[in-house]
């Protein structure tokens, strides 16, 4: 099999001779580091990492970010030396790469409620949220391969992905990767119903087509009469998971979802987008509580159009988005517009890289706390969405040592914290709870049987408090058996009704009745050590 670069470049912006040739080292390299690994699909493995690099070309990511694609899983996968890969890439790509492994660590099957809190620890781990997007790519290919998987894995792969992947894309404001992405796990995920969605939205647009058409030749006539030429139109065909959200929320009645099909006009200026707005509203009445300004309130993760639902005048009701082709790009391409910008500018070289990139999108009232502080290189970015700036503030004032961000905190983890097993499962814990709490959290089996901990690979005492991020492990014994002084060492309820009702009870008999705990789902090998 033939992978031409060339691909890459053709989906690239006018890439420089020195984006030629970091990427045909990244490609060499990468090649030859996996030319005897294969993937479950029985493909060579660089079908993957090709792949993932052309996703972040798609996107409009620059050379460096693309080339870390190319090399995401050699450290990981064929035990490339991080040493080796310094030498032959530099400090930034190994960032990268290192960034994405260690992400590739975190796993969810937690309960979606806490879906939330996990993106953000993603986000935060991330420190550049160009190893966020670089996962996104691998995600994506993963998802686009999800079929040669075995069934149990695709499902938690899935969810996953509908949980945490797909909204963060969607946060980031990259509309390409986010609809991709729900779309791929909803039908592993809820395959049933996305059957069923994918029928209703085949059926609805073939019958809706003719009068969406019928519109656009008589818009385009209006508008010419009015001197708006320069515009252009196209489709777009909503999503299947969000059409379904969607449904479930309109009791399932397709007749209450009018986006399904819609329009899209591309203008010139902002005021033309107006303009348009305006020009229609005089001729198509329309439906009353539909008219959407996202330009001059944008949402939150950017997002900008203006947005209005007409009657087409023969039965028909028509969705029209209107924007600037540089809306558009935003809309696609999100946050990935903004560092692709910033990486041609080639600033992204030196030691610092990671911090200076962060500052660019800093708000202006926020002094930078490191040393090496140069303010020239702080270009200030008002398209960035708000809570993006917010996590970068709180990355920048922490600046933590060990990769976790201990402002973070700032909300729900001033109250919980996740613990990851030595496999990067999550569980989600109160804070002040010790591996007591966290051996019961996986299993109360796990819980009646504690003998030791280990907290990042070294023994603790068990009354040893956790903190957020620590990797713990427990060891079990089946001589050990809860006492009544666990009581005092434990945090949460789940813990403490477990240990008094098996030394109330008195032994054995209460071990077995007990039934796993319903939040995390372990596979049987993770039960016993
Ligand atoms: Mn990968």
């Amino acid at each position: 099999m033939t992978y031409d670069i060339k691909e890459i470049f053709d989906l690239m912006d006018s890439p420089t001779k020195e984006d030629i040739e970091l990427l045909t080292r990244a490609y060499t390299f990468a090649s030859e580091a996996h030319k005897d690994h294969k993937r479950f699909s029985g493909e060579p493995y660089f079908t993957h990492l090709f792949e993932t690099a052309k996703n972040l070309a798609g996107i409009k990511m620059g050379a460096v970010t693309i080339s870390a694609g190319l090399l995401h899983d050699c450290i990981e996968d064929v035990g490339i030396k991080p040493e080796d890969l310094q030498k032959e890439f530099g400090d930034e790509i190994l960032f990268l790469v290192n960034g994405v492994t260690k992400l590739g660590k975190l796993k969810y099957r937690g309960a979606e409620r806490y879906a939330a809190s996990l993106q953000k620890l993603f986000v935060s781990m991330s420190q550049d949220i160009r190893v966020l997007i670089i996962k996104l790519a691998d995600r994506l290919h993963n998802m686009r391969t999800l079929e040669f998987v075995r069934p149990e894995k695709q499902v938690r792969i899935a969810s996953e992905t509908l949980e945490i992947f797909a909204p963060l894309a969607y946060r980031l404001g990259i509309r390409r990767l986010s609809c991709e992405l729900e779309d791929l796990s909803f039908k592993y995920v809820y395959s049933k119903e996305a059957k069923m969605v994918q029928e209703l939205l085949k059926q609805k647009s073939k019958e809706n087509m003719p009068t969406l058409e019928k519109f656009v030749r008589s818009l385009k006539k209006t508008l010419a009469r009015e001197q708006m030429t320069n515009i252009h139109t196209d489709y777009r065909l909503k999503g299947l998971y969000s059409t379904f959200r969607k449904l479930k929320k309109h009791n399932n009645d397709i007749e209450k979802i009018y986006d399904f099909l819609a329009l899209r006009v591309f203008a010139e200026t902002v005021a033309d987008c107006y303009k348009i707005l305006g020009i229609i509203h005089g001729v198509w009445r329309p439906l009353p509580g539909r008219i959407k300004d996202y330009i001059a309130l944008p949402k939150p993760n950017g997002y900008q159009s203006l947005h209005t639902t007409v009657f087409t005048g023969d039965g028909g009701i028509v969705e029209i988005q209107i924007r600037t082709e540089e809306m558009h790009l935003n809309a696609e391409y999100g946050i990935a517009s903004h560092i692709s910008y910033k990486e041609q500018k080639g600033e992204s070289n030196s030691k610092d890289a990671q911090v200076s990139w962060f500052r660019q999108f800093l708000p202006k009232t926020i002094p930078f706390v490191s040393a090496s502080d140069n303010h020239k290189s702080c270009v200030i970015n008002d398209d960035i969405p708000t809570w993006m700036k917010d996590l970068v503030e709180q990355q920048a004032r922490a600046q933590a040592p060990n990769g976790i961000d201990e402002d973070v905190k700032a909300d729900f983890f001033a109250l919980r914290m996740f613990i990851f097993t030595p496999k990067g499962d999550v569980v989600d814990l109160p804070i002040d709870s010790t591996p007591i709490d966290f051996a019961y959290a996986i299993h109360s089996d796990i819980g009646n049987h504690t003998a030791g901990a280990k907290v990042n690979g070294r023994m603790v005492s068990l009354d040893t408090k956790l903190k957020n991020g620590e990797i713990v492990e427990i060891i079990t014994k089946n001589s050990a058996k809860p006492s009544s002084k666990w009581l005092d060492m434990t945090k949460t309820n789940m813990a403490k009704k477990h240990i008094r009702s098996f030394v109330e009870e008195g032994n054995t008999k209460a071990t077995k009745i007990m039934k796993p705990t319903k939040i995390f789902h372990f596979k049987s090998k993770d039960k016993k050590k």
